[in-house]
Parts: C-alpha cells; sequence; structure tokens
C-alpha cells in the first residue's frame, strides 16, 4: 500500500488526508500542536468549496452544521447599501454558501479518517525531496508527502529556499464570536481603511471579522474595536458590546481572551508546488489575504485535485499534473484577493467616495458574473 505523509493537520492537511485516503493510501498526519484544533472563528465556504466537500464525500455532513444562505452584500458604515446581492441569481448560478463554524469543519474532517492516521504532537522540522521526514519523534519516509504546513511553512523553507517569505499586506485582522442574537444575514460594512462583516452561525452566536490598515504587529484588543466603531451603524455596535459584556467579570481580560488579532500576509508566487516526492498545499503553496472568503476553499480544491492525480498515474506524473492545475488558479486568486484588499481599504476621502459610487452603480447582476472564475470551479 502507498503511503503518504501529510505535515499539518489543519483543513488543508485533513482534506488532503481524506483524499488520498479514499484512494486506498496509508496516511500519517502530523502535527505539531498537543491537539488538532481550529481557531474560534467562523469559516465562509462558499460553492467551489462546498463541491470540493462533495468530492471529498464530506458535503452532506457540512451543510447540516451550517447555514447556507449567500452573503447579503457590502454596506458603508452608516449601513447603506453598496452592492447588495442578488441572492437568488447567485445561488441559481453557482449553488450554496455555507457559514459554519471552523471547529465543525475540523471535526467533520478527522471524522473521514482512521484514528491511527493521526498523530499530533510531533513537530516536523524538516523535509526531503525523496520524502524523507525528519520530526521531533525521529525520521521516517514515504511515497509522497504533503505539505500543508501553513503560511510559515518549514517543507517550503526546507525545500524552497531561495523563494521570497510571506508579504506584510498592510492590515491587521480581528476575528470574535459575539453571543446570540438575530442578525439579517452574512454583511460586511467598509468605511474607509477598515472594514466590518458579520455573519450568523447555524447557533445562533454571530461570527464577526474586523480588518483595519495599520502597521504590522499593531492594533489593540476588543477596547480599540468598540472606539473604531462606536459609530458605525447597527448592529455594529452591539455586537462588540455583547462580547465585551460576556467576558466582562472578576479575573477576565477581554482584551486578550475575547478577540484573536493577527497580521495579514500573502505569500508571492512560487515557481513550483512540487519538489521530487512533495507537494505544497494550501496556505504553505499560496497564502491569500482573507478579502475573498477563498483560502480554505482553495486548499480544499488543491486536496480533491491531488487526490484524483494520484489516482491514475505515479507519484512523479501525477504531482506534475497537480501542479499544472493548481498553480495557475491559485495564484490568481491571490492576486483577486489582494487586489480586492486594496479597493476595500481605500483611505483617502475623495477615492473611498469614488468607490462607494461606483460600486452602488454596479447591477447586481454584473456583480453576480464577476465570481464566475472563482466560484465556478468543478471538481
Ligand atoms: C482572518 C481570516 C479569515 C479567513 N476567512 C476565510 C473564509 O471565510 N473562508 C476561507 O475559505 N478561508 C478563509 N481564511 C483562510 C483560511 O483560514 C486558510 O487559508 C486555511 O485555514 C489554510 O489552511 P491550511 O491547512 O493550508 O493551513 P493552516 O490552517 O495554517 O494549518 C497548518 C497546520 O500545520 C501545522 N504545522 C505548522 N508547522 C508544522 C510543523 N513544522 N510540523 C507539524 N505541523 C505543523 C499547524 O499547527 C497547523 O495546524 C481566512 C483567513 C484569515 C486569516
Amino acid at each position: 500500500m502507498r503511503k503518504a505523509i501529510v505535515v499539518g493537520g489543519g483543513v488543508g492537511g485533513l482534506a488532503a488526508a481524506v483524499a488520498l485516503h479514499r484512494q486506498g493510501w496509508r496516511i500519517e498526519v502530523l502535527e505539531r500542536a498537543p491537539a488538532f484544533t481550529e481557531v474560534g472563528a467562523g469559516l465562509a465556504l462558499q460553492p467551489n468549496a462546498l463541491r470540493a466537500l462533495d468530492a471529498l464525500g464530506l458535503g452532506a455532513a457540512v451543510r447540516e452544521r451550517a447555514l447556507t444562505d449567500p452573503p447579503l452584500g457590502i454596506r458603508d458604515q452608516t449601513g447603506r447599501w453598496l452592492i447588495r446581492n442578488d441572492l437568488a441569481g447567485l445561488r441559481r448560478r453557482y449553488g450554496q454558501w455555507a457559514l459554519i463554524h471552523r471547529a465543525d469543519l475540523l471535526d467533520l474532517l478527522l471524522a473521514a479518517l482512521p484514528a491511527e492516521a493521526l498523530r499530533p504532537g510531533v513537530e516536523v522540522r524538516q523535509v526531503g525531496a525523496d520524502g524523507t521526514v525528519v520530526h521531533t519523534q525521529g525520521t521516517a519516509t514515504a511515497d509522497l508527502v504533503v505539505a500543508a504546513d501553513g503560511l510559515h511553512s518549514v517543507t517550503r523553507r526546507s525545500l524552497w529556499p531561495q523563494a521570497p517569505g510571506p508579504r506584510y499586506a498592510g492590515y491587521v485582522t480581528w476575528r470574535f464570536i459575539a453571543p446570540p442574537r438575530p442578525v439579517e444575514g452574512s454583511v460586511e460594512s467598509w468605511g474607509r481603511g477598515e472594514r466590518f462583516g458579520y455573519a450568523p452561525l447555524p447557533d445562533g452566536r454571530v461570527y464577526c471579522y474586523v480588518m483595519a490598515n495599520a502597521p504590522r504587529g499593531a492594533g489593540g484588543g476588543l477596547a480599540e474595536l468598540r472606539r473604531r466603531f462606536a459609530g458605525w451603524h447597527n448592529p455594529i455596535p452591539a455586537l462588540l458590546d455583547a462580547v465585551a459584556a460576556e467576558h466582562a467579570g472578576p479575573g477576565q481580560h477581554p482584551d486578550e481572551h475575547a478577540v484573536l488579532r493577527h497580521d495579514t500576509h500573502e505569500l508571492p508566487d512560487l515557481d513550483s508546488y512540487v519538489s521530487g516526492r512533495v507537494a505544497l498545499l494550501g496556505d504553505a503553496a499560496h497564502a491569500m489575504t482573507p478579502n475573498l472568503g477563498q483560502g480554505a476553499g482553495q486548499a480544499l480544491e488543491d486536496a480533491v485535485v491531488l487526490g484524483k492525480a494520484v489516482a491514475s498515474a505515479d507519484v512523479t506524473a501525477a504531482l506534475a499534473a497537480y501542479d499544472r492545475s493548481r498553480r495557475p488558479r491559485t495564484q490568481r486568486v491571490v492576486r483577486r484577493s489582494h487586489q480586492l484588499g486594496v479597493l476595500a481599504h481605500q483611505e483617502s476621502a475623495v477615492l473611498g467616495t469614488a468607490r462607494n459610487t461606483a460600486l452602488r452603480m454596479t447591477p447586481p447582476s454584473v456583480y453576480t458574473r464577476s465570481l464566475g472564475s472563482v466560484l465556478s470551479w468543478t471538481a
């Protein structure tokens, strides 16, 4: 039986493990964290991502744990619509969206794998193109190594030593989950150099994310968010107040525990996602800004394509096919996500007003069609 080692047990690594397991491969997933976990936040899965999950046999289970409405659109900070999506048109053209808690998606991926394939608490130190993996519990070899070790991939540094590292995108991201309250649906609101998104989760809680222009490492916690967004349209201040209230009390530190804060990075284009028996996958290959909500979706697509490629060819030919298929598409998505960030994070009042006017004048059907190249992917 052919053996694959998967480095990293995030969405990308586990999806690749499921795809290979379904092809009859013996799998070992090496994850440095002591347990397989995801950050406490929501995840938007767009129609292409759901089709990838369908191909992995998990689409129905994901839909059961998710809300499947498309996003309502984009407002300005006063609440005025800039883009109001044609929901029926989006569904008809592309299929369903899903908003799921990250931990739920991880649970479903883990449940699709044999327990003996999962090795938490093992950190990979080095990977060789011949399929050798050096880790904290020894050295192993495999017919195929899938490097899904994320933005700061050790594998990428081992085998692509000349490749430039991640690039800071110019804005900081915060994520948190607010206590249950009714919200209209999934909405993003744009101001000047900052924006706020919220989306209901199936259990009534509300997944919120914020992005704001700031130097790398800057940006505070919940107190800063409440200050920044105090004058924005409802329910934004109310969501922030609710999180603060939930984490108030003796011994609690809302700024430390209530919100996740990250610098936003993207990866410059690599010349190849493949070296010998090793394939980069997910953020390790093509980390992107979160503007399009496509990072996990592209990792899921990678996993499906890799699984299909190894089903019908030897490892060398399969990895060449994987690289040919995935690199152009994912690098286009990285660029498109970057461009959307430039538009969304406009700080100039004049350009911001011009942007908002142009968006308000764009017919929903034009916006719907513009998403085609990203969302129409099929397995
Ligand atoms: C703010 C924000 C919002 C986002 N929203 C969305 C969204 O709505 N929809 C969407 O599709 N995408 C979204 N994304 C992108 C998405 O989160 C990522 O693209 C996706 O999680 C990448 O998965 P991955 O498995 O490739 O990498 P990761 O999730 O980074 O997983 C890598 C794993 O490898 C492990 N690891 C690392 N190094 C080693 C090592 N040396 N040895 C062993 N294990 C190691 C890590 O512990 C980790 O578990 C968002 C990203 C951000 C930052």
